[in-house]
């Protein structure tokens, strides 16, 4: 199964080991130390385009699927695989909205904030980056069966993807964790679902040593080929941006595979002399799953050339484990307290010179809202990103007249019991209740005060 000729091979970030793989093994995590792989690459065996505008030039050529993909129209930047191999469904056809509505209202100058709708992808989330590139991988070697643990978005994902290429697939979901937009999809694409009584990081750690005992093809973020999938979220920012880089990247944090790939992508960028400069990344986790934020503000845990410091972990998460903590937030979607990605998201705070703070489910919802009124809307995840921005604003970190792209997610439909609640409950300053009333003509005309 090996594919000798690629260009392409895995290697261990653990700067004590670099164990090399080469690329027609699924392994999720290095055999000979158990730390993260990375997919790196001869990119003096690629060819590339010798400016990043030349990808534009496949929009003319949208017949061909490849070129239609949002991921595979930048493929030299993630060959890793034979075009055969390519598994595509249109993914990545998303845009990076100005919203100048949204900047006034958190008091920013036109032009500054900008939102990458990663909801508009086929399965509704950011995710489908990933996915085309995982099981594109898995043709390769010639899976047969996939699975993942998920808060929701990762199965609805995988479920398509999964159909679309012929594998089969099993979701693990903590029992009461899901949103039902996500749920339904999954199931509705065919997707087996086991559902385990326990949380996310329960369902991950289940998920791995199921799938090593059964040969199964693993999709969470833990699949370094996955990630290189999503390196191409930044790509169509900077590309909808004339090509330039913004001055700041926020994106909220759960398992961290978002944040991991963003910084791989611009350290390559950066490398490959295709940009001048990388952008800043803010990562926002909610209060109620901060790992990230505490080991990073509070302990000091830093990517360090990839020293990390893993006593730290290590020790945080024994004190995880003996107060049986589980994480809570109704962002669902990043409601993680054992992030997989941990490391390779250091790393990203390291080449993007980057921040880390948490907001709280009552920031996030009135976020939430906000982003409905002057945008296209968003899952409460996403929105954590607005509500991070806020106190970038306030304390000064970023400046009114910075260029900001936040990353949204996940589509608004994802999780409508949120909004509804928010909404009908009056739960913040955005809640836009329904009026009841009779019926009765006059009644109705007495309540239509706003028209
Ligand atoms: C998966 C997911 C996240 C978390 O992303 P990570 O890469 O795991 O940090 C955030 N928002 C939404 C909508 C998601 O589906
Ligand atoms: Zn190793």
């Amino acid at each position: 199964m090996s594919n000798s000729s690629s260009v392409a091979f895995q290697r261990c970030i653990n700067p004590a080991c670099k164990a090399e793989f080469d690329c027609g093994q699924a392994l999720f995590k290095c055999p000979k130390c158990g730390d993260l792989l990375d997919i790196c690459y001869e990119w003096d065996k690629i060819e590339m385009p010798s400016k990043l505008s030349d990808f534009a030039k496949r929009w003319s050529n949208r017949n061909n699927r490849l070129d239609f993909s949002g991921v595979w129209r930048f493929r030299e930047l993630l060959s890793f695989c034979a075009d055969e191999h390519k598994v595509s469904i249109g993914e990545g056809q998303t845009l990076l909205q100005r919203n100048d509505d949204l900047a006034g209202a958190l008091g920013m100058d036109a032009g500054s904030l900008y939102l990458q709708y990663e909801g508009l992808n086929p399965s509704g989330s950011f995710k489908d980056n990933g996915m085309t590139a995982a099981f594109s991988h898995a043709k390769m070697i010639g899976a047969k069966s996939s699975a993942c643990a998920s808060t929701g978005n990762t199965s609805a994902s995988m479920a398509l993807y999964a159909h679309s290429c012929g594998l089969k697939c099993t979701v693990f979901i903590g029992s009461g964790r899901i949103a039902y937009g996500k749920l339904s999809q999954s199931m509705d694409y065919g997707g087996h679902t086991i559902q385990i009584q326990g949380d996310f990081d329960d369902c991950m750690k289940q998920v791995q040593d199921v799938c090593t005992q059964l040969g199964i093809y693993l999709v969470n973020s833990l699949n370094p080929f996955r990630l290189e999938g999503q390196k191409t979220i930044m790509l169509r920012i900077i590309e909808q941006l004339g090509w330039e880089v913004p001055d700041w990247i926020v994106v909220p944090g759960g398992n961290l595979g978002n944040s991991s790939s963003f910084g791989k992508a611009f350290m390559e960028l950066k490398q490959a002399g295709l940009i001048d400069r990388v952008p800043r990344l803010a990562i926002i986790n909610a209060t109620g799953a901060n790992t990230l934020c505490h080991l990073f503000n509070e302990k000091g845990l830093r990517w360090n050339d990839g020293n990390v410091d893993n006593s730290v972990i290590d020790e945080y998460y024994a004190e995880l484990t003996a107060t049986n903590y589980s994480p809570h937030t109704c962002a669902s979607a990043i409601e993680i307290s054992r992030p997989v990605n941990l490391k390779k998201c250091l790393r990203g705070l390291d080449v993007c010179n980057g921040v880390v703070l948490e907001v709280t489910d009552e920031e996030i919802v009135d976020a939430k809202a906000q982003v409905g009124l002057y945008g296209l809307g968003c899952e409460p995840a996403s929105a954590a990103t607005i509500a991070g921005l806020k106190y970038l604003l306030a304390d000064g970190t970023i400046g009114k007249d910075e260029r900001v792209a936040c990353v949204l997610t996940g589509h608004q439909l994802k999780n409508p019991n949120v909004t509804v609640n928010y909404h009908k409950e009056k739960q913040g300053p955005f809640s836009n209740p329904p009026i009841e009333v009779a019926n009765d003509l006059n009644e109705i005309i007495s309540k239509m005060s706003n028209v």
